[in-house]
C-alpha cells in the first residue's frame, strides 16, 4: 500500500487542532517497540517507519482521525506505550501512528470493577485502585509504563496470571468500546465473548477507546528471593507454592543458573552457580511460605514488605520478559522463547536435553484451572535454523511455543487463522487500513 505524501499535508491540515508529530526522529522513535529482542524481527522490521504520529485526547478526535484515514486510504497503527516485544505496533506499511497515551482518564472505579480509557498506565491505575482495596487482576513486567489498552491489544499474561490466567480467559475483560475504520466510523460496544475480537488483536480489529475491567482484591505484597542448590528442586518448589491454596501470591518466578548472575542489582542476594525463586506473596502469608521453603531446602536471602519494596525497584522488573531484558543488557546476543511446558516432567526433559545451551526461566500461571509452568527460556542466538530446531524439539515433546520471532497474530499465538476475527475485521475495517500485514488471515 503506497500513499502519495502530499496526502499527509491535506490530512494534517484537516486535523490541525489535534497534536500531530512530524519531526523525523520522534516519528522514528514512536514507530518502534521492543521487536529487537528477536534477531529475526530486528532484520525484518528495523527500517519500518510511519509518516506521522497523531495524538488525540478524546474519542471524538479518534473518530475524526479514523474518518480522515479512510478518506485518504492511509494505514493506521494504534500505539499505547510501545513496549510490545514482537513488533505489534510497528507499522509495516507506514502511514499514521495513532498514539493513545494521552487518552488516560479513569472514568469510574468501584470495588471489583473499573472503566478506563486505553492510555491509562497500569501502575498509575493500581495506585488509585488500591486506595479502595483493589488492583488489576494481572499486569506485565512493563507495568510501570505499559497502558491498559496496549496490554489488551498486544499482551497476554503477567504477575497475577498465577490466579487469573491469561487476558483471553473468559471474564478478564468485561466490555470494550471501539471505533471502526469505515467511511463513517461507528462506535461499537463489545461484551461477553465478543471481547475476544480485540484481545491480542494488535489493533487490527478496531481502535479501543474505553474498557471495563474486573479487578482483584489488593494485598500488601511481600517481595522475596529464595535460593536453591538444585534447579529442579527450585522448579518443584515453584509448583508446590503455586498449588498451595492457603498461601496468597501473585508471582512465582524460577530462574536456573546462570540467569541470576544477569540480575546486576540483586547480586548481594544471589549466589554464583545457584538457582533462585523471585516471589510476591501476601505479607500475611510469609510464615507458611517459610515452612514451604524449609521443606524444599531453599534459603531466604531477601524479604521486603510492600512499603519497603515500593521505595526501590520491584522484583517484578526481573521477571517475565524483564529477565530477557537483563540478560540482553549483559550480552545482546541473548534471545528467548515463550513456552507453555504444562508439566515439570517436560521442564526436566528440556533442561537435560539442552544443557548449557538454554537457561530455563519459569513463570507459573493458571491454565485450564491448574497452576502450570510457563517458560521464557534464554539462549544465545546462532542461526535461524538452530532456532527452528529448538522450537521443533519443544513442540515434538508436547510444549506449546508462542513464537516471539514472528510479527503476525496467527504465527505467534494460535497458529491458525481465526475465521471469526477475520470476518469481524472485514466488517469494521473493509479497506484493511488497521495495522496492515499483522493479520495473515485477512486479505483484501
Ligand atoms: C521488558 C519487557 C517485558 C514484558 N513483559 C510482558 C509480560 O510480562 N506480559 C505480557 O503480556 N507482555 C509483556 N511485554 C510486552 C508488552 O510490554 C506488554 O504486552 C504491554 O502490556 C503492552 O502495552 P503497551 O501500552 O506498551 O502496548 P503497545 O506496545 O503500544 O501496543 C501493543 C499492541 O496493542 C495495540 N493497541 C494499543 N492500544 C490499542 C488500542 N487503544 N486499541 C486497539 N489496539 C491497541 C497496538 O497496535 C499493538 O499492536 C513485555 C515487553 C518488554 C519489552
Amino acid at each position: 500500500m503506497t500513499v502519495n505524501t502530499s496526502i499527509y499535508q491535506e490530512f494534517s491540515a484537516e486535523l490541525s487542532d489535534i497534536e500531530i508529530i512530524t519531526d523525523i526522529d520522534r516519528v522514528t522513535k514512536l514507530s518502534l517497540d521492543y521487536y529487537h529482542f528477536s534477531p529475526i524481527l530486528q532484520s525484518q522490521l528495523n527500517d519500518k517507519k510511519a509518516n506521522l504520529v497523531v495524538r488525540p485526547t478524546t474519542e471524538a478526535d479518534v473518530i475524526r482521525v479514523a474518518k480522515a484515514g479512510v478518506n485518504y486510504k492511509i494505514p493506521l497503527t494504534v500505539r499505547g506505550a510501545g513496549t510490545g516485544n514482537y513488533g505489534q505496533c510497528i507499522p509495516l506499511e507506514a502511514g499514521i501512528i495513532l498514539d493513545l497515551s494521552k487518552m488516560n482518564q479513569i472514568k469510574w472505579l468501584k470495588p471489583g470493577i473499573a472503566c478506563v480509557e486505553p492510555g491509562v498506565k497500569m501502575a498509575a491505575f493500581d495506585k488509585q485502585a488500591r486506595e479502595i482495596g483493589w488492583e488489576l487482576r494481572m499486569a506485565p513486567s512493563t507495568y510501570r509504563t505499559a497502558t491498559i489498552g496496549g496490554f489488551i491489544g498486544g499482551g497476554s499474561v503477567g504477575m497475577g496470571s498465577m490466579n487469573y490466567g491469561q487476558i483471553k480467559d473468559r471474564g478478564n475483560l468485561h466490555r470494550v468500546r471501539l471505533v471502526t475504520m469505515e467511511e463513517q466510523p461507528q462506535i461499537l460496544e463489545l461484551t461477553g465473548d465478543d471481547v475476544q475480537q480485540v484481545i491480542h488483536g494488535y489493533g487490527t480489529t478496531g481502535i479501543i477507546t474505553e474498557l471495563e475491567i474486573p479487578l482483584a482484591p489488593a494485598y500488601p505484597w511481600q517481595e522475596i528471593i529464595v535460593v536453591f542448590d538444585d534447579f529442579m528442586t527450585a522448579a518443584q518448589f515453584g509448583q508446590a507454592l503455586s498449588d498451595s491454596a492457603g498461601i496468597v501470591k501473585k508471582l512465582v518466578s524460577i530462574h536456573s543458573a546462570p540467569i541470576p548472575s544477569y540480575f546486576t542489582a540483586l547480586q548481594p542476594y544471589l549466589t554464583q552457580g545457584k538457582h533462585c525463586a523471585l516471589l510476591m506473596v501476601s505479607e500475611y502469608d510469609v510464615a507458611p511460605l517459610k515452612d514451604l521453603v524449609t521443606e524444599y531446602g531453599g534459603t531466604f536471602t531477601y524479604s521486603k514488605t510492600a512499603a519497603e519494596a515500593a521505595k526501590g525497584t520491584s522484583l517484578l522488573e526481573f521477571t517475565w520478559n524483564h529477565t530477557t531484558l537483563h540478560a540482553r543488557n549483559i550480552d545482546p546476543s541473548f534471545t528467548y522463547l515463550q513456552t507453555f511446558y504444562f508439566t515439570l516432567e517436560r521442564v526436566e526433559k528440556m533442561y537435560q536435553h539442552f544443557g548449557d545451551e538454554i537457561a530455563i526461566h519459569l513463570e507459573f500461571l493458571k491454565a485450564g484451572g491448574k497452576a502450570v509452568p510457563g517458560g521464557l527460556q534464554l539462549f544465545r542466538f546462532t542461526t535461524e535454523e538452530r532456532l527452528q530446531e529448538i522450537i521443533e524439539y519443544h513442540e515434538a515433546n508436547g510444549a506449546f511455543i508462542a513464537n516471539p520471532h514472528v510479527y503476525t497474530i496467527e504465527d505467534g499465538g494460535d497458529k491458525q487463522i481465526d475465521k471469526d476475527k477475520v470476518a469481524f475485521k472485514q466488517k469494521i475495517d473493509p479497506y484493511g487500513l488497521l495495522n496492515p500485514g499483522k493479520m495473515r488471515g485477512f486479505t483484501l
